[in-house]
């Protein structure tokens, strides 16, 4: 779960991690008030849970609040990469001597948490990666220990830090490690983390996300989820407790287990398609949810085929089909569907399907020729999309 930027500050306000001061705004006027309210010049920031806010227009420096209140006129209007803006945050502004980057991810590999600093801050740590990966300064954080001091030192020395913010450096590099591993965060960056004339470090930006599978432990924080900004569909799926995740191609794909996903998306991929999302009913679905699954992977518009792959064990094949025929009843179907079953009860489940006129393959390949074949045949506008995507 992401984020915005107003919740991730609060959230390292309460670790100590200095942040300037400030509140949201839904309108013009508000963002006046609180302008008047800090005094002095502020920043307004486009609330929207996608990076790069300051490229697309989303932070402007206003010198008064009537100048705020113009500044959130502009941005409360604006889409950032298609996503409207409901929201600004207005912060007392900032003067910035230096812009630094620090940043806490999960490193996978290594199997534990990972600091990043660097003293190139403001710019995109993958833009750093990329063109000055000797900038980057990391080191892994032991789960059992936490973030030591001679770690935070080395981070401060390794980035080239005056040795008068060391001690303040120490303290917010320990404050967002606490807050990155009590909330369960999967990623917590601070970009740009300020150095101001006056010899202090502050927080300018936050960027948080939290994982969705701890969330059951924060309730306080699972409340802070914005669904405005969400897909419906994944919406749709998570009450359901379906996995549904959205990808860009155009073959929509319902399969039972994450492992059978993966192998789902490397055939069609094989087939020189992509997948434009893939839901996982999970185990032992009944009809009703596989009715569901089907409804909500039809509605996304980037769907052009619908590939059905099941494996049965637990989830039996008569019923995955009863929830097919059942979602085609209910609402119809716009686009060629492709049904692979295999497993428990697998003659029942295809004697259900031949009655509705569907025909299920055995083997996943031709499951994914056929899906892929399907795609080909449409409008050429569809195989254009597709190579672009
Ligand atoms: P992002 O583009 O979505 O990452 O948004 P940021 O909050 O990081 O803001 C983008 C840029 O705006 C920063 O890198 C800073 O250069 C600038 N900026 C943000 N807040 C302030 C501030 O308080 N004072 C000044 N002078 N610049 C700021
Ligand atoms: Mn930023």
């Amino acid at each position: 779960m992401n984020l915005h930027e107003y919740q991730a500050r609060a959230i390292l306000e309460s670790y100590g991690v200095p942040v300037p001061q400030g509140r949201v705004a839904s309108t013009p006027q508000e963002a006046q008030t609180i302008a008047a309210g800090l005094g002095g010049p502020v920043v307004v920031k486009a609330q929207v849970l996608v990076g790069g806010r300051g490229k697309a227009g989303g932070v402007r420096i206003a010198p008064d609040a009537n100048a705020a209140a113009e500044a959130a006129e502009r941005i409360l209007g604006m889409r950032i990469k298609g996503i409207q803006v409901r929201r600004v945050l207005v912060g007392r502004a900032a003067d910035i001597l230096k812009e630094l980057y620090l940043g806490l991810v999960i490193d996978r590999s290594r199997r534990q948490a990972a600091v990043m600093a660097s003293s190139q801050g403001g710019v995109e740590i993958e833009e750093i990666a990329r063109t000055m990966p000797e900038k980057i300064v990391r080191v892994g954080i032991d789960p059992f220990l936490g973030l030591l001091g001679y770690q935070a030192r080395e981070l401060a020395f390794g980035i080239g830090l005056e040795p008068y913010l060391l001690r303040e450096f120490v303290a917010l590099a320990s404050g967002l490690w606490r807050a990155f591993s009590e909330t369960d965060a999967s990623l917590l960056e601070v970009n740009p983390l300020a150095i101001t004339p006056d010899h202090h470090l502050l927080a300018l930006d936050a960027k948080m996300v939290l994982d969705d599978n701890a969330l059951f432990r924060h309730p306080d924080l699972a409340s802070l989820r914005d669904t405005s900004e969400e897909d419906p569909r994944e919406h749709e799926a998570r009450e359901l407790g379906l996995s549904y995740v959205r990808l860009n191609g155009s073959i929509g794909c319902i399969v039972n287990g994450a492992g059978l996903a993966m192998a789902t998306m490397d055939v069609i991929k094989l087939e020189k398609a992509e997948p434009a999302n893939f839901l996982d009913i999970g185990g032992g679905a009944q009809a009703d949810r596989v009715a569901a699954a089907l409804r909500i992977v039809l509605s996304d518009p980037g769907v052009r085929v619908v590939l059905i792959n099941i494996f049965g064990g637990i989830t039996r094949c008569d019923e995955v089909a009863r929830g097919i025929v059942a979602a085609l009843q209910q609402t119809g179907v716009s686009v060629p569907l492709v049904v692979r079953l295999v497993g428990t009860n697998e003659e029942e489940g295809r004697r259900i399907l031949a009655e509705a006129g569907l025909v299920a393959v055995s083997s996943m390949r031709e499951a994914a020729r056929q899906a892929v074949s399907l795609l080909q045949s449409q409008a050429p506008s569809a195989a254009a999309e597709e190579k672009e995507g």
